[in-house]
């Protein structure tokens, strides 16, 4: 029986032009303002030595703060997964929720699938490369409104990358579950294969744009809520 529920977000819940056309330009746009106006906080001081020191282990080059900002912005442009950036846009992205400026998207089918889920006394979780803050802005500033009293879970790259059988494994330890009591659901073949391979049950998301697999595939959750 399946007693944890474990989502990817981006292109699964989520639409990935959130992402690309909300998100990313955001953090981008912001990104000197708010570290101008923030750069004697200890968060944003310890971002800004870590990129210095990213930059000078791979170029030996000495960074002033103006040449750390488009050093990150060098890396929102190519999606670069450093933990500096990760963490300077999770408060960017905080901001920006707090304030309306923008929702986290998720597809309409998510709340209702969700609702099921608890009501079976089975729980959600959710694995993303975005962070674990990243994660719980979207859904709790989500179009939908705040889901994340329904979600048990949050695992983001700390567990592993996504396409290693290992992170899996990983998260069947840390919730005491067997990977045969965990269904994962991404539009990513290489991470339903790497999840297969741990022992889990597997389900491709067919959003608007992806393509389908040697996995099973659903265009939405409706299609398990009847
Ligand atoms: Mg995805």
């Amino acid at each position: 029986m399946i007693k944890l529920f474990l989502f990817d977000i981006e292109g699964t819940t989520t639409d990935i032009n959130f992402v690309h056309k909300v998100l990313f330009p955001y953090s981008f746009n912001s990104l000197e303002s708010y570290i101008l106006n923030h750069q004697t906080h200890s968060v944003v001081v310890k971002v800004i030595e870590d990129v210095k020191k990213t930059v000078w282990d791979e170029e030996e080059k000495q960074l002033g703060l103006y040449d750390v900002v488009a050093k990150l912005k060098e890396w929102v442009t190519n999606d670069r997964k450093h933990p500096a950036l990760k963490e300077i846009q999770g408060l960017i992205w905080d901001a920006g929720y707090s304030k309306g400026e923008f929702k986290g998207h998720l597809y309409p089918d998510v709340k209702p699938f969700f609702t099921k889920i608890i009501s079976t006394k089975a729980l959600v979780g959710i694995y993303s490369s975005g962070s674990v803050h990243a994660q719980k802005l979207i859904f709790g500033f989500s179009t939908e409104g705040d889901l994340t009293p329904m979600i048990s879970y949050f695992f983001d790259t700390k567990v592993g990358g996504k396409r290693e059988k290992a992170s899996y494994e990983k998260i069947s330890f840390e919730t005491k579950l067997s990977p045969n009591e965990i269904h994962f659901f991404s539009d990513i073949p290489e991470e339903l294969s790497a999840a297969k391979a741990a022992g889990m049950y597997v389900t491709q998301l067919l959003r608007d744009g992806t393509k389908a697999s040697e996995f099973e595939g659903i265009a939405s959750f409706y299609s398990l809520m009847d």
